[in-house]
């Protein structure tokens, strides 16, 4: 009779014991792969105890009845296809965990079914023929030839997980290819092991190994889920990209932003605006039980999805659906707007860094547009891209001092002579290109290097209107853009580089847009009055563009209005431009405000103009804007007796 060695068995089962009180005194969310695992637990706990309780009673067998001995080990036989196949089954999920391909699982499935129901036709056959073990006539235990069979299996499953894993290698976790790592050798050396030394039993050795080695890579880790909704959080739905990139995966990603949440948190409280957004997250996760949705940022939840082969309209329109209904919990309902940014990958070489880039730049672009929904496209990735190389080379020609400030003449009626011009800021690529300041100017507010502009500018106009070098030119404006007139910094600039260069503040002009004025009207004001009680001015520039609200213009102390060269394009031959411009001017003039006309191209314009007794005129036809020592030059030749009439 053979004897044998129990030992490792009890070890194994006080190690299991361990692992679970350790898991159930954890307040952890009980997620699908968590279930899994403690489904394998109690699985390796009752397959070890079977065994003892067999070997225990295999030496007693004699005092009991034949029939009892034979279930006894056979359940413990079925016990351990049943483990071996669970146990395989959730390591095959993990290693395609972040594979949206069903093929490979679904065959691991087959493969471990076909394999559970051959051992357990086996076990059962085992009962007629003795193929796997057998009690003799004086009920002592016996192994039967196919007794080593379980091995066999558990060699095929091995080889078939790690044949999944290196055909899924890119897509597989960084926790599960440690796991591959480690424990098919593992398994591998116990079985020879097993082999060599039979009386050691350690089957229930090998599964606490392998439970063990799931538990030290994946349970102990920190948990990646958003703490309030029980989703994804942000770094998990990184990972979960980086994954699905690099294993070539096709995806669509779906960014959904709720708008002005500030205002539920305000009308209900911060408790029930927490659980609005739990509410969310569960409905999207209803709704697209195909994807994994994740907390992206606050009041912003992703959702990652398989390719739709229909091009995705329909998901957009089924979330765009639901969050045109009322949210209701409790006594509370809510409209939740939300904002959608949607991208689908397709194959194309990105990183994940990438995929979140163009995401954000696609709600950025819904923002800007106050669009419901922007769907990313590959001609974005080229503004993007463009956008980047802007900001790279704003930010090599500031250290490198290469922005200039050019200056655009503008034509003083009354005086009959230049006696003002605008400051324009100028950049250009190293290849010479120039490039707008309508379109640096916005992406230096983004970037945070705009302050550095607009001292720049202010220091430019300071000294050189100081300087005495310009004949005749009595001020300058220069361009405030909205975050440049809120900076709180501007008013002590200001004064600064006033009395830094001793100039009198009339000679300074600040041109701001309408835009600024409505962004924040009282802080406008504010900071309008401030100013003008230094003695600066103020223009209203781009009136026309749309932006315009007369009566807002009207409330605040503006010197001048800056009609945009927009209103001139078919002046002044269209009588309803003629009517419009005219009728501008007179009110203008009745409100007691004066008319700079900007973008004048040709002679016709500046004629009529000036008939209808237009204050300044500022425009290609009178002159470009210009770098400073040309300006001066243009200023001496103009302010040259006998020109001075002239335009
Ligand atoms: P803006 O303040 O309305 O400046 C006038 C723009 O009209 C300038 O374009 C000027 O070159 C252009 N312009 C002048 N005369 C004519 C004309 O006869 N026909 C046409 N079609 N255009 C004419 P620029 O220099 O490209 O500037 C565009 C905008 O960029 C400016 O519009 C201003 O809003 C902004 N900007 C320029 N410099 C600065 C700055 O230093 N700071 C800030 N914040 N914005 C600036
Ligand atoms: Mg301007
Ligand atoms: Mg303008």
């Amino acid at each position: 009779m053979i004897r044998w060695s129990l030992s490792a068995e009890l070890f194994s089962a006080i190690l299991l014991a361990l692992l679970l009180l350790s898991y159930r005194g954890k307040d952890q969310v009980l997620t699908r792969r968590r279930k899994m695992y403690l489904v394998c637990l109690w699985l390796s706990m009752g397959s070890i105890l079977l065994n003892v309780l067999c070997v225990l009673t295999i030496d007693r067998a004699h005092l009991l009845p034949l029939w009892l001995n034979l279930l006894l080990n056979s359940l413990y036989f079925f016990s351990v296809v049943i483990l071996s196949t669970v146990m395989a089954a959730y390591l095959f999920e993990l290693i395609l965990e972040h594979v949206y391909d069903g093929h490979c699982l679904r065959r691991a499935h087959r493969l471990l079914a076909f394999l559970g129901l051959l051992y357990g036709a086996v076990v059962l056959w085992n009962l007629r023929s003795g193929v796997l073990f057998y009690f003799d006539e004086g009920h002592v235990y016996h192994r039967g030839p196919l007794n080593g069979l379980g091995y066999l299996f558990l060699t095929v499953e091995l080889a078939a997980l790690v044949l999944c894993y290196l055909r899924n290698r890119p897509s597989v976790s960084r926790d599960m290819v440690q796991v591959m790592r480690t424990l098919p050798p593992l398994v591998v050396l116990l079985m020879v092991f097993q082999q060599l030394f039979p009386e050691i039993l350690l089957n229930g050795a090998i599964v606490t190994l392998a439970d063990l080695v799931l538990y030290i890579s994946f349970q102990s880790r920190r948990v990646e889920l958003d703490s309030l909704t029980s989703v994804g959080n942000r770094i998990s739905f990184q990972t979960e990209l980086a994954l699905r990139l690099d294993g070539g995966q096709r995806f669509q990603v779906i960014l959904a932003a709720l708008q002005q949440f500030a205002d539920v948190n305000r009308r209900f409280g911060h408790q029930m605006g927490d659980a609005f957004l739990y509410e969310v997250a569960r409905e999207l996760e209803r709704r697209f039980p195909q994807g994994r949705v994740y907390r992206f940022s606050n009041v912003e939840f992703a959702l990652l999805l398989p390719f739709p082969e229909d091009g995705g309209e329909a998901r957009l329109r089924l979330l765009q659906e639901r969050f045109a209904q009322p949210w209701t919990l409790g006594s509370a309902q809510a409209v939740l707007n939300v904002r959608l940014a949607e991208l689908l990958h397709d194959g194309q070489a990105w990183t994940s860094g990438q995929v979140l880039e163009y995401l954000e730049y696609a709600m950025n672009l819904a923002r800007r547009e106050g669009a419901p929904l922007v769907r990313f496209r590959q001609e974005m990735a080229r503004a993007l891209q463009r956008q980047k190389d802007l900001v790279a080379l704003m930010r090599q020609s500031l250290r490198e001092r290469r922005f200039r400030v050019w200056y655009q003449p503008v034509w003083e009626s009354a005086a009959g002579a230049f006696t003002s011009a605008e400051a324009l800021l100028r950049l250009s690529t190293p290849a010479g290109e120039p490039i707008s300041p309508a379109e640096f100017v916005p992406l230096a507010e983004e970037n945070g290097l705009i302050d550095e502009l607009s001292w720049l500018v202010l220091e430019e106009v300071c000294r050189l209107l100081s300087s005495g070098a310009a004949p005749g030119l009595e001020s300058v404006s220069i361009n405030l853009s909205m975050q440049q007139f809120l900076d709180p910094g501007l008013i002590p600039r200001l004064r600064g580089g006033l009395e830094a260069h001793r100039l009198a503040p009339h000679r300074l002009k600040i041109e701001i847009t309408e835009r600024v004025v409505a962004q924040d009207a009282v802080r406008t004001a504010a900071v309008m009055e401030e100013l003008s009680r230094l003695g600066i001015r103020f223009y209203l520039d781009d009136f026309g563009t749309g932006w315009a609200n007369l009566s807002c213009a009207l409330d605040l102390p503006f010197q001048c209005i800056k009609l945009d060269h927009s209103l001139l394009a078919a002046y002044p031959d269209s009588p309803q431009s003629r009517k419009l411009v005219h009728g501008l001017l007179s009110l203008f003039h009745d409100m007691g405000v004066q008319v700079v006309s900007e973008g004048v191209e040709t002679q016709a314009q500046a004629d009529a103009l000036c008939q209808r007794g237009v204050d300044w005129l500022q425009g290609y036809h009178l002159a470009r804007p210009m770098p400073e020592e040309e300006l001066c030059a243009f200023l001496a030749r103009h302010a040259a007796p006998g020109r001075a009439a002239q335009l």
